[in-house]
Order: C-alpha cells, then sequence, then structure tokens
C-alpha cells in the first residue's frame, strides 16, 4: 500500500464529464488498496475567464481581491471531484487550501509555500476518505487567501507529496511524459522513461514546459519522486528522480531544448578596461532585463565587443539602454538581432563523457549552420544560431545523439 499524491490539470477536469473520467481513475488507485490525495487544478480557460473579469473593472486589480476571485476556479473543482468521487462509491472530502492551512507568505498572486499542516489530511485517510484539495492557493498568516502564481498547482501538489511523505507525486497531464525533444518538430521524439530534476529543470527553462519550474525545484529539493503520466491514455509517463544512473546504456544526452524567444544584441568597440561588463550590464539589469549568455571578445587596439541574449520581449528596451550606454562610452555601434534561437543538449552523462560538444558543433557543421554563441554548463551546451535553422539543427542533433525511435515506433 502507497500513498500517492495526484494532481489533474486545468484539461483534465475541463468538463463534468472529464472529472468523472478522473473520479473513475482515481477509484482503479483506490481499490489498490493505495491511499490517495488529489490536488486539482480549475477548469481549462476558468482562470483566464476570471482574470479577465477582475480587468473589466481596473488594468490592475488589487493582489488580495484578485487572490480571493481566481481561487474559486479551484474550488468548484474540488467539489465537483469530491462528487464525483462519492457518485461511485468511493468517500471523499474536499478542501481549500486555506482549510487544511496551506500557509503562505503574503506575497498576493506569486505567494510562496512556508508550512503545510499534514493534520487534518492524515485524518482523513485514516477514516478511509480520498482527499480532494484545490491546487494553485493557500493562505496567509493574517488568513488572507493567496494564490502561487500561474500553474501553481504542481507546486501544490508536490508540496503536500513532500509534507506527507508520499511515495510519489504522479502529475496528469494531456502529454503522456518528458519528451527527448518538442514532438512537433522531430516525429522521431521518444518518451523518456526517467530524467533527473537537474535535467528536467533544464528542459523546463528551456521551454519544455510540461511543469512549472518551480514545483520540480521543490520536488528535487524534498527529494520527491515525480511522475508525468496521460489524464487519459495508459502507460508508464516520466519518471523524474534524483539518482542518475550509471549504466552503459545509459545515453549521454537525455534530450535536445530550444528556445525561439531570444535576442542578440552586440555592442562593438568597447574600451578594454576593467569594469566594462559591469558598466554595460548594471543599466540593462537595473531596466529589469534578464541577460542570458554572455560573450566578451578578446580584445584588439584596446577595444573589445561584447554581445549578449535577452528574452524577445525584452529586445528593444535593451537596445534602447544599451545605446545610451555606448554613447556614454564613446563605442562604435550597437547591433541587434532578433532572429536568433537557442538550442541546447541536456544530459548528466556529460560529466562522464568528454567530447560531448564537439560531436555537438560536428552535426552542426555538417548540415552548415553557423554557431553564433556557445555556453556550457556542467550538464548543458547551448549554441545560439539563426533562427530560420532552428528546426533542421534540433533535428540533426538529435540524430546524432541518437535519440531518434527506432524505425516504426514514433512515427
Ligand atoms: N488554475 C491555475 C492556472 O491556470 C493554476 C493551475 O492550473 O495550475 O494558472
Ligand atoms: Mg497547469
Amino acid at each position: 500500500m502507497a500513498l500517492i499524491v495526484q494532481k489533474f490539470g486545468g484539461t483534465s477536469v475541463g468538463s463534468v464529464e472529464r472529472i468523472e473520467r478522473v473520479a473513475a481513475k482515481v477509484k482503479k488507485f483506490r481499490d489498490n488498496g493505495d491511499d490517495i490525495v488529489v490536488v486539482v487544478s480549475a477548469m481549462s480557460g476558468e482562470t483566464n475567464r476570471l482574470i479577465d473579469l477582475a480587468k473589466q473593472i481596473s488594468e490592475q486589480p488589487v493582489a488580495r481581491e484578485l487572490d480571493v476571485m481566481v481561487s474559486t476556479g479551484e474550488q468548484v473543482t474540488i467539489a465537483l471531484l469530491a462528487m464525483a468521487l462519492m457518485k461511485i462509491g468511493v468517500p471523499a472530502v474536499s478542501y481549500t487550501g486555506a482549510q487544511i492551512r496551506i500557509l503562505t507568505d503574503s506575497a498576493h498572486t506569486k505567494a510562496r509555500i512556508l508550512q503545510i499542516d499534514s493534520q487534518q489530511i492524515q485524518k482523513e485517510l485514516k477514516a478511509g476518505r480520498v482527499v480532494v484539495v484545490a491546487g494553485f492557493q493557500g493562505v496567509d498568516e493574517a488568513g488572507n487567501i493567496t494564490t502561487l502564481g500561474r500553474g501553481g498547482s504542481d507546486t501544490t501538489g508536490v508540496a503536500l507529496a513532500a509534507a506527507l511523505k508520499a511515495d510519489e507525486c504522479q502529475i496528469y497531464t494531456d502529454v503522456d511524459g518528458v519528451y527527448t525533444t518538442d514532438p512537433r518538430v522531430v516525429t522521431k521524439a521518444q518518451r523518456l522513461d526517467k530524467i533527473t530534476f537537474e535535467e528536467m529543470l533544464e528542459m523546463a527553462s528551456l521551454g519544455s514546459k510540461v511543469l512549472q519550474i518551480r514545483a520540480v525545484e521543490f520536488a528535487g529539493k524534498y527529494s520527491v519522486p515525480l511522475r508525468v503520466l496521460h489524464s487519459f491514455q495508459e502507460g508508464p509517463g516520466t519518471l523524474i528522480t534524483l539518482d542518475e544512473e550509471e549504466s552503459m546504456e545509459q545515453p549521454i544526452i537525455s534530450g535536445i531544448a530550444f528556445n525561439r524567444d531570444e535576442a542578440k544584441l552586440t555592442i562593438r568597440g568597447v574600451p578594454d578596461t576593467p569594469g566594462v561588463a559591469f558598466k554595460i550590464l548594471g543599466p540593462v539589469s537595473a531596466a529589469n532585463v534578464e541577460v542570458d549568455m554572455i560573450v566578451q571578445n578578446v580584445a584588439h587596439d584596446k577595444t573589445t565587443d561584447f554581445t549578449f541574449t535577452v528574452h524577445r520581449n525584452d529586445y528593444h528596451n535593451a537596445l534602447q539602454v544599451l545605446e545610451g550606454i555606448a554613447r556614454e562610452m564613446g563605442a562604435r555601434e550597437v547591433i541587434g538581432d532578433i532572429d536568433v534561437a537557442k538550442v541546447s543538449i541536456v544530459g548528466v552523462g556529460m560529466r562522464s563523457h568528454a567530447g560531448v560538444a564537439s560531436r555537438m558543433f560536428e552535426a552542426l557543421a555538417k548540415e552548415n549552420i553557423n554557431i553564433q554563441m556557445i555556453s556550457t554548463s556542467e550538464i548543458k551546451v547551448s549554441v545560439v544560431i539563426e533562427e530560420k535553422y532552428l528546426e533542421l539543427a534540433v533535428r540533426a542533433l538529435h540524430t546524432a545523439f541518437e535519440l531518434d525511435a527506432p524505425a516504426g515506433k514514433g512515427e
């Protein structure tokens, strides 16, 4: 007998019919003898609908009131699911975040969980009930309703699993697991049986939006085994774990991540003196622009070029700041380029294998793709390339690192 926390996202509870299917699924686990805590999101589209309502009153609704309102989406689905469970003979009870005291700080619309009192849930489980908890919401010390940020139900699920020392936290969604890359780009992408937290964080932050990043961080920190599964298809899903298997068959690269939302900025001919990087990036960060990759060239004639990437939405803002800096520093010119994209290979296997980066560069060279920037970490190599070659690059790398599904599978 295991204790399992199951989280169902908005599309999985998007209609009464679907909620009844979720109930049937939960019943199956219960009939197996497992203790189940279910966390649900609001019906798909509901949170957006509520936010739109608030925006009809004010462009910037008071955050406390916004939380009071958007938290109602989840209050509806917990009650419906509890009813659906009881209807098929499964004892169940629903709780809002405040009722079971998911204590958060007071940062409305982006609150952080501080503590969860698991007593009430334990009592209900002992009494033989399935406990259905509202995702995305909590309560602060003063009793105000808070929410955890968009997609926050994943975090609720993981936090509950940690507090209850659950055997597994299962995230049910509309895909059947985490893939080696986006199957829309590479038809031979494969579902991974397993991936480490570290790899998942890299994949998630680079654009595979299967899980909320914060939830993955949380799960890693508290060693909560996390599994991503399809709500309505059978299958093992993908397990996200701590352990790195050192087996011979373990591929060196687990996945290819990519991001189209990059923009590149270069300031040319800046004096090569101490403090230059700070003089350039200080004002950029003061303008609230987050910088991703950075490259500074070796100086020639006592001047150098300095290049960095930002999110495409920040491009114009960053360009303006940079033009001001260039004038002040007497730099030669500022060049910008939004038609760039980032491609990364991710894998813990890199730690124990040499030559991974050169294999990546070789694969890109074969396709005649020019690399504009490179950055590396222990488990990742990223390159910036011209955006129009992005799909070609991802496909070439997927093949080069032997991630393609065997013929007959995948396609
Ligand atoms: N309902 C919330 C949202 O749409 C939380 C969630 O779905 O995880 O962001
Ligand atoms: Mg979600």
